[in-house]
């Protein structure tokens, strides 16, 4: 026995026209392909990873289904510019098809790297802590077009609405269907998985911040059906999104909690267990998180950070 959870990487339908085909991540998680069927070829929703395995899968669930990779995709959208994502793209480019990609994530999406001499003044400790898996910079191939918040556009037999949605990634986006009542949300709002909002360097201002507004602006649209990135597809997004903000909320009175006995590095903070993400995964990125959390409280006026010449600490404001 590995202990290793099982997963079906099996194409599913979600209607004659839909499918959705999980493929394998590094841990064999799965992240979610979708498929939609037009009268001239098959449009895909994110691509996998790039992986040689992600991509079988891939090709093996098409044709499952009925169709071919090479003869039939006419196109990929990618949702964000992680490489878990966007890994189908250059296939897809290379038999003519389209990539589209908010216009944000075709120069950003790509570029994921933490900035360490950053994180050590926020008390990463010189070896950088345990590591574990991390995003890391890839090739990410420039798309045929980009994509804006509010456009429409025709997609296999799909009318989707864009409606970007910054915080996990700066050109995030989530795929509205209005008439079926379906939320493409990618990694913006998954079932149970909080998403990951991270500060890997100075310049990302507060992707808390945006984040936030981001999970506001899915509560005016009328949804059935939200499709995840990973895991399954669920119904009741309005209180999938009131549960979000209670647990961002939770966390957020534990720092400034923790912070009432003194001032702290976003390191410190760290031993508080329910800001940290439960995957195995490097400490850059857990302080990461915690900081977008900090800033985010910043922002607000509620801290202050008391900058020294090595070193950044918070403490509540006046
Ligand atoms: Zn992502």
């Amino acid at each position: 026995m590995s202990g290793r959870k099982q997963f079906s990487y099996e194409p599913e339908r979600l209607a004659d026209d839909l499918y959705v085909i999980p493929l394998p991540l590094q841990d064999g998680s799965p992240v979610n392909s979708y498929v939609s069927i037009g009268r001239d070829g098959l449009f895909l929703v994110d691509g996998g990873l790039g992986s040689e395995q992600a991509q079988a899968t891939l090709r093996a669930g098409i044709r499952t289904i009925g169709y071919d990779f090479d003869r039939d995709v006419r196109g990929l959208l990618v949702t964000h510019g992680h490489n878990d994502h966007v890994g189908a793209a250059q296939a897809v480019l290379d038999r003519g098809g389209q990539v589209l990609a908010h216009h944000l994530e075709t120069t950003a999406g790509g570029n994921q790297a933490f900035d360490d001499a950053f994180l050590h003044r926020h008390g990463l400790p010189p070896d950088g802590g345990p590591r574990g898996f991390t995003w890391r910079s890839f090739a990410w191939p420039k798309p045929t077009r980009a994509l804006e918040d509010g456009e429409r556009l025709c997609w296999g037999n799909l009318d989707l609405h864009v409606v970007w949605c910054p915080g996990h990634t700066p050109g995030l986006i989530c795929l509205h269907e209005p008439s079926r009542g379906l939320l493409f949300t990618t990694d913006h709002v998954m079932r149970r998985a909080p998403t990951p909002v991270s500060v890997r360097n100075a310049e990302h201002d507060n992707p808390l911040g945006e984040y936030l507004a981001s999970v506001d602006k899915l509560r005016s649209k009328t949804v059935q059906t939200v499709l995840p990135g990973h895991g399954r597809p669920f119904h009741h997004l309005r209180q999938r999104l009131d549960q979000i903000q209670a647990e961002i909320q939770h966390q957020l009175d534990l720092i400034q909690a923790h912070l009432r006995g003194g001032p702290a590095t976003a390191y410190e903070l760290l031993t508080l267990s329910a800001l940290r993400d439960r995957r195995p995964i490097a400490t850059r990125y857990q302080l990461s998180l915690v900081l977008a959390r900090l800033r985010f409280l910043e922002s607000l006026g509620r801290l202050r950070a008391l900058e020294s010449a090595h070193t950044i600490r918070y403490a509540l404001a006046e």
